[in-house]
């Protein structure tokens, strides 16, 4: 489509799979998905696809010896290889008009639309996504290629300046260099393939070094971009592990930027290598680092219990907690406590645990033996710290599965109340009153997303002022944010506020370049 004539951008809308022509489709994905299971895929390198000795498997976390994928363990050299292509493809591609650049994208979305179900499938396959959950990240992944497709043809426009008789003066912006594009794995399309969008629409060249967890969704978003026909070279895919080929990358003095979204720990230690200079580098270089959270939601007296229940239910255990936006510290008024707490134990033993493959499953398996571990760990803590009030079981006898779990009583500053467990597992604080629950709110290194349930404006109004998140909630759940409606990204120690999403987002991807004539 000549990108001049572009419609608006609007969201797509994710399927419910309650008409039964979608679930006949999805099932038959699944199926497909499934024979397809086991394959060997190369890395990509300027165009080529590479092989190299050592390899890695991928597996499916609802049935553990499940292989869905054998995929290149690339090493230092493989990732110089890529940094080469990368360098090389800049040379052109920094040319290549915004518009044309725009297109690519806007094929991939296309693309995209096409293979719907089969990469639905493969999310729920390999990330143990329940089907909605899936649809959302591919309708995300979407809504990202649309929106910065729509966005980089604005910024190409051009620069409003002062006008000033003597001179002609104008300004533009340009793009940055090689950029090292580090995804994690639980969104392993949306996420994955915003980052990479964003990098690229602002005429970046992008090695992309997808989480170890999520290969086989990072290769076939990469194919479809090889489909859409991107020069080689512009964008490059790397598997490994991102402590050998992503830490190469990003101490690499060509690396003009990184864009890293994941864990703090990670994030932090990303972070402070790209602020050291090495040899050979002539720039400083730019990183954009969006981490974890420990993101509350306040029950507030004067509100609807039972549907502040609901919210917190879902916000705490779609996607089984494995979301950076999820709630982990529910934060209620001592009036409505109890209640909200009997609500809640209700409400959560309606959750259905399970194969996602099987669409009666709301909640799958967390990804992997150590997310496992460690949420069992976390559960043993709570049972010390709190009074258990639902789950703290597992069973990983077949895949990783862990009921949703709930703590009462957690006092703010303990474990469960500070460190980010990224499983089912939900805190339960009791707070004297409405101030108290926004201290605690804010008792936090984080401050991703937040939600507040109250129908008292000047509450309302408080939290305005005094939450301080990136993403804040009312009356809602704190999950699922939309591209272009809510600007995704948080304060504090879960990251630069990047605010994918966003106007301005590819900004942070290019350099302003001005130029003056004496007339
Ligand atoms: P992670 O363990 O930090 O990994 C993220 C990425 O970094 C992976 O691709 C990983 O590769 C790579 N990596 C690991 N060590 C590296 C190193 N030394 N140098 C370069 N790259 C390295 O995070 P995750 O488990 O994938 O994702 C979950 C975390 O992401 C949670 O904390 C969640 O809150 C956060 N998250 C934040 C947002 C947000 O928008 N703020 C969104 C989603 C998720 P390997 O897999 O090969 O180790
Ligand atoms: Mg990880």
């Amino acid at each position: 489509m000549p990108t001049a004539t572009l419609p608006k951008f609007i969201n797509v809308s994710i399927l419910d799979f309650s008409d039964p022509e979608d679930r006949k489709k999805m099932e038959s994905a699944i199926k497909k998905m499934k024979s397809e299971m086991g394959k060997e895929y190369p890395i990509i390198i300027g165009g080529e696809e590479v092989f190299l000795d050592k390899k890695f498997g991928s597996y499916n976390p609802s049935h553990k010896h499940e292989v869905v994928g054998i995929f290149q363990k690339a090493d230092k050299e493989a990732a110089e290889k890529a940094m080469q292509a990368a360098l090389k493809a800049f040379e052109t591609w920094k040319f290549t008009p915004a518009e044309e650049r725009a297109e690519y994208l806007l094929k991939v979305s296309e693309l995209m639309k096409k293979k719907r179900f089969e990469l639905d499938a493969v999310m729920v396959l390999e990330e143990g996504k329940n089907w909605i959950e899936a649809d959302g990240d591919l309708c995300e992944a979407i809504d990202f290629l649309e929106y910065y497709a729509r966005q980089i043809i604005e910024i190409d426009k051009g620069v409003p300046l002062t006008e000033y008789a003597p001179e002609d003066n104008k300004a533009a912006y340009i793009p940055l260099g090689v950029g090292i594009v580090i995804p994690p794995w639980n969104f392993p399309n949306a996420i994955l393939t915003g980052m990479t969008s964003s990098a690229l629409a602002a005429g970046n060249t992008v090695i992309l070094k997808p989480a170890s967890d999520a290969p086989w969704i990072a290769t076939k978003v990469m194919e479809l971009f090889s489909e859409a026909g991107i020069p080689s070279g512009v964008l490059n895919l790397v598997t490994g592990p991102g402590s050998v080929a992503g830490n190469y990358l990003v101490e690499h003095p060509k690396t003009r930027f990184i864009s890293f979204t994941g864990s703090m720990e990670v994030g932090k230690g990303i972070y402070a290598k790209a602020g050291k200079v090495v040899p050979g580098q002539i720039w400083l270089k730019r990183a954009v680092i969006e981490m974890g959270g420990k993101d509350a939601i306040i029950v507030d007296s004067e509100t609807d219990i039972t549907n502040a229940a609901d919210g917190v239910a879902t916000s705490a255990f779609g996607f089984q907690g494995q979301k950076c936006s999820a709630c982990s510290r529910c934060i209620v008024v001592e009036d409505v406590y109890d209640e909200f707490v009997e609500k809640l134990k209700k409400r959560v033993e309606k959750i259905t645990t399970g194969d996602v493959a099987d669409h009666d499953n709301w909640m799958g398996p967390v990804i992997n033996e150590a997310s496992f571990k460690k949420a069992m760990e976390y559960i043993e803590i709570g049972k010390k710290e709190g009074k258990l009030l639902n789950g703290g079981e597992g069973d990983d006898s077949e895949g990783y599965f862990i009921k949703p779990t709930v703590f009462i009583d957690i006092e703010s500053q303990s474990q469960l109340g500070q460190e980010e467990i990224f499983a089912p597992v939900l805190a339960v604080i009791k707070a004297k009153d409405y101030d108290d629950a926004i201290r605690i709110a804010n008792d936090t290194i984080y401050g991703l997303t937040g939600a507040v349930y109250t129908d008292n404006e000047e509450k309302i109004e408080k939290a305005i002022r005094e939450f301080h998140v990136g993403n804040l909630y009312f009356n809602r759940k704190c999950t699922a944010a939309f591209v272009g409606i809510h600007p995704f990204g948080g304060f504090n120690m879960s990251g630069t506020d990047s605010k994918t999403g966003a106007p301005g987002h590819l900004l942070l991807f290019m350099q302003m370049k001005m130029w003056s004539r004496k007339k």
